[in-house]
């Protein structure tokens, strides 16, 4: 008998006319994560179904754990055929190998020329449990394991191990936007929380050599490596931001340094964005967080683009976002102490309640048009589409 994942869809019973794309997209995205392995998949509108043969368990049920879409996962077996004498033998040597004191058994019949109705397949196959373990009983109320049997046309299926999946729409069934991803905390969130919705992403990362490390550089791949690993290959647009920090450190009052250098982040953002078919920004910002994100700042900084900015963790608090990032994997990276382009300009009182038409007075001081031409011009894209941690470490 081989080894079967029975996948239960997530959110997907609301979608009606399209629900195929949300499956086949599904399909699609357990196939990439699970490359390398040989398993062969099949679906209904009810469930999919992923069966291997002697391949590594453990690894290919993290890995289904990790891929949005999917509500849960039942783990059991696929038998050769659905003869009666196929599913008792199945069932005892299962039986032996577990261990339970309650139990009952539930069949489901998609073949209905079946000899034997639902019923009558599970009181049979409860007697046949009865007699073949010592010291067990039925308890249809509270069983501490179910049995499930499913018989279908060509075989039959015994599930009995179920595992929560994440939830969410498979990421792609929703377009493409583009994370604002810094080396913090809060931006992996937002991307991994836009993910699930179902949003494919690629990612934008401003830096200012020599005034940032490599290292920032990598923390920052490494994060879209650890993203990535939740169905989405991303790529990492690096913008030279070095010329452009430098001018509005020169020439612009220090208390707008930030407002209006998240304004340039902004544009360059929003361009890169509509080469890329991407629909929305997203990013980390939280409101209150920090100077540039109080109600007036994010509205001067968000009115020089018109692309929606999604802000997932907005109104999250830092516990809460620190919780999910520890959660999703990316916490311990998002520590690690290097400078960010963000923290190295930073004056000691940034402006709070910034002003529309100061930003436009200042920002007439510096050519930045020519200045956001060039950075998007030397733009460098990274691929996070490394296979394995050890070709990405190669890498780095
Ligand atoms: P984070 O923890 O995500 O770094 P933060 O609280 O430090 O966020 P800011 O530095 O004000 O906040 O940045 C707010 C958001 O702007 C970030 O969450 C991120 O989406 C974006 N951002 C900031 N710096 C960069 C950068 N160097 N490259 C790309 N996006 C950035
Ligand atoms: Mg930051």
């Amino acid at each position: 008998m081989k080894k079967v994942f029975i996948i239960k869809y997530a959110e997907l019973n609301t979608k009606k006319d399209n629900i195929g794309m949300f499956l086949r997209t599904l399909k699609e995205n357990i196939e990439r994560t699970l490359e390398g392995y040989s398993v062969s998949i099949t679906f209904d509108k009810g469930r999919m179904f992923v069966s291997l043969q002697d391949e590594d368990f453990e690894s290919i049920l993290e890995r289904l754990q990790k891929t949005f879409g999917i509500h849960e996962i039942e783990v059991g077996y696929e038998l050769e055929n659905h003869e009666m004498e196929t599913i008792e033998n199945a069932l005892i040597s299962i039986i032996k190998e577990s261990e339970f004191h309650t139990f009952k058994v539930e069949t489901k019949r998609s073949y209905k020329e079946y000899p034997m109705t639902s019923l009558e397949v599970s009181k049979h196959l409860g007697g046949v449990i009865l007699k073949n373990k010592q010291g067990i009983k039925v308890d249809v109320d509270h069983p501490e394991v179910t049995f499930f049997i499913e018989i279908r046309r060509e075989y039959a299926y015994i599930y009995f191990e179920r595992y929560a999946g994440l939830g969410g729409y498979p990421v792609g069934t929703l377009g493409k936007g583009l994370l604002m991803l810094s080396g913090g905390i809060d931006s992996p969130v937002s991307g991994y929380l836009t993910m699930k919705r179902g949003v494919k992403l690629e990612a934008i990362y401003f830096e200012s050599p020599p005034h940032t490390s490599v290292e920032a550089k990598n923390k920052v791949l490494s994060l879209a490596h650890t993203l990535s690993e939740y169905g989405n290959d991303i790529k990492v647009h690096v913008i030279p931001f070095t010329h452009i920090q430098e001018a509005i450190y020169k020439s612009i009052p220090h208390d707008y340094m930030v407002t209006i250098m998240r304004r340039m982040m902004y544009r360059i953002s929003e361009k890169i964005a509509h080469h890329n078919r991407c629909k929305i920004l997203v990013n980390g910002e939280s409101i209150g967080q920090v100077a540039s994100q109080t109600l007036s700042s994010m509205s001067v900084i968000n009115e020089v683009v018109t692309i929606p900015v999604i802000r997932p963790v907005a109104c999250f608090d830092k516990l809460e976002i620190m919780d999910l990032a520890r959660k999703i994997g990316t916490y311990e990276t998002s520590i690690l102490p290097y400078e960010d382009c963000c923290t190295i300009f930073v004056p000691t009182h940034p402006v709070i309640n910034p002003e529309h038409e100061k930003c436009v007075e200042y920002e007439a001081l510096i050519p930045y048009e020519e200045l956001i031409s060039e950075a998007i011009r030397n733009e460098e894209v990274i691929s996070s589409n490394m296979k394995t941690d050890q070709e990405f470490s190669e890498y780095l």
